[in-house]
């Protein structure tokens, strides 16, 4: 039986108005796994009234009530573990053991910001007049619409929507139209929780109408967007109309820096997870990697090993370590950045094709590639490709090496390998990241905050800047006499 997904529109579960419905496939067998409504425009400004009508009661529910419905939010998340997680792997192809970890997460990114948002605290500060006192409190920004897109499509929609939440604010969600399963049923559990009808909606159907009314509507008072670049740069232009608050986590080129007293093993460990996991299809995936010359055959030799014995094939297998490409278009635009690097010198030294064999045919796998002989002319390492690519270049010194991972658009994250406290400061310190990993992969932390310089975002999410970017500051100016 396939599943058959609603949206939720102040507090009732509810098919498109025009009737339409998108089926959403298996991505390691092709097979339609559920039906999902395509809503329009009408659906999206029904979804924004009902959340501003509920507005208003949601931001004056105490911060405790708040963190309570949050709490269960989380509790039914890991209830349901087993459940969602595998509908994440049917919709989206990644491993069975990667799509429990999401989820996972997602619950704790509930639990966390429960807490956070017990403390909004307001301040005094002093006054230039006697008998006059100034008061600054933090009140949330309004209805907030939330659009995610299919990489993580449960984690990133809930990195916007509990701060949201927790702030007071009240919430339209749109996930990404080919990937909603697995997020409509975290939508169930804010549902289930006890939310009051309308302070969390979910919106299905196109970016380019449904999204599109989710930016222009005016009842919007900020827009929490991950995605690509280009829709992110078409999100903001649109926002400035109505001088809407916009967050915006875009795409990455991350270079990975290996110095030659890096503790080899671990840091080809830590590059082959996280140039392959996913598929590469993360925003701070390792897509360029550069290492020091002096150990750079040692390194390419043992990244190679590693990558070919990765499992590959359909993530429900619980041995399996690399799933499907998302759909066709990803995978194709993988094959053309290879093509387009090897029209201009480079080597494929493992991969660059699908896997042989019956299993993989009829769906989007891949083979982990690592390719050599590379420059910045090629489009691997200017453009983000999204597909499991791991260019490798040979750098001279230190200086070089930045300068290289520094020249790039992008500015999400970037890692350092290196042994030496000083050259992993004298590096972190010089590049253009909004996260820089030391001897680890991954720059993704609840507490801290997580976004890009340059065009690959603008604002945080996480942390206590995660919850900020909800909030407005008003300042009362009180005379006593
Ligand atoms: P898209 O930008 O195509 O889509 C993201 C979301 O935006 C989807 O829900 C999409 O809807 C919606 N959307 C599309 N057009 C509009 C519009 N005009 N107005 C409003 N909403 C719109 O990105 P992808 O889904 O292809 O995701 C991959 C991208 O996400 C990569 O570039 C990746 O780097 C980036 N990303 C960034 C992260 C970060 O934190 N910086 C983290 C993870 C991914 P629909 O699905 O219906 O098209």
């Amino acid at each position: 039986m396939m599943k058959r997904i609603q949206m939720l529109i102040g507090g009732a579960w509810l098919d498109a108005f025009s009737g339409d419905i998108s089926v959403i496939r298996n991505p390691a067998t092709g097979e339609p796994v559920a039906e999902a409504p395509v809503g329009g425009r009408e659906e999206a400004r029904m979804a924004l009234e009902a959340a501003w009508r509920a507005f208003p009661r949601w931001a004056g529910t105490p911060a405790e009530e708040r963190a309570a419905l949050l709490h269960r939010t989380a509790e039914l998340m890991r209830e349901r573990l087993e459940e969602i997680s595998r509908w994440l792997t049917l919709e989206q192809g990644k491993p069975i053991r990667d799509a429990r970890k999401e989820i996972m997460l997602t619950a704790k990114v509930f639990d966390y910001y429960a807490e956070e948002g017990k403390r909004i605290f307001g301040e005094w500060v002093p006054t230039g007049t006697p008998h006059v006192r100034s008061l600054v409190i933090r009140q949330p920004v309004g209805v907030a619409a939330v659009i995610a897109p299919w990489n993580y499509p449960v984690e990133l929609l809930a990195w916007k929507i509990a701060p949201a939440l927790a702030a007071g604010c009240t919430v339209v969600a749109k996930p990404a139209s080919a990937a909603p399963v697995a997020a409509t049923e975290m939508i169930r559990a804010l549902h289930d929780a006890g939310l009051p009808p309308g302070t969390i909606n979910l919106v299905l159907g196109p970016g380019r109408t449904v999204g599109a009314e989710l930016v222009e509507n005016p009842i919007a008072r900020k827009i929490a967007f991950t995605g690509e670049t280009e829709t992110g740069r078409w999100i903001m232009e649109k926002a400035a109309r109505s001088i809407k608050r916009v967050s915006l986590e875009l795409g990455g080129q991350s270079p990975m820096i290996v110095c030659r007293d890096a503790d080899l093993e671990k840091a080809v460990a830590a590059g082959v997870r996280r140039a392959f996991s996913n598929m590469g299809q993360i925003c701070i995936s390792v897509n360029r990697i550069y290492v020091a010359e002096e150990i750079a055959d040692a390194f390419i030799a043992r990244f190679v090993e590693r990558a070919r014995s990765m499992r590959i094939g359909n993530g429900l297998d619980p041995e399996v370590e690399l799933g499907p490409m998302f759909n066709e278009e990803v995978r194709q635009k993988t094959r053309e950045h290879i093509a387009d690097a090897v029209s201009k010198g480079a080597r494929i030294i493992w991969g660059g094709r699908e896997p042989d064999g019956e299993e993989f045919r009829r769906g989007y796998f891949f083979l982990p590639t690592v390719l050599v002989d590379v420059s910045h002319s090629m489009r691997v390492m200017r453009e983000e490709t999204f597909g499991p690519v791991a260019p490798i270049m040979r750098f001279r010194d230190l200086d070089e090496a930045i300068a290289l991972a520094n020249d790039s658009p992008y500015g999400l994250a970037a890692y350092v390998f290196t042994h030496d406290i000083r050259t992993a400061f004298y590096v972190a310190e010089r590049l253009e990241a909004g996260g820089v990993g030391v001897n680890i992969n991954d720059v993704t932390e609840l507490q801290a905050p997580f976004g890009g310089w340059k065009e690959s975002g603008l604002g945080r999410e996480l942390g206590r800047w995660g919850l900020e970017s909800y909030l407005e500051l008003k300042h009362i100016r009180i005379a006593l006499d």
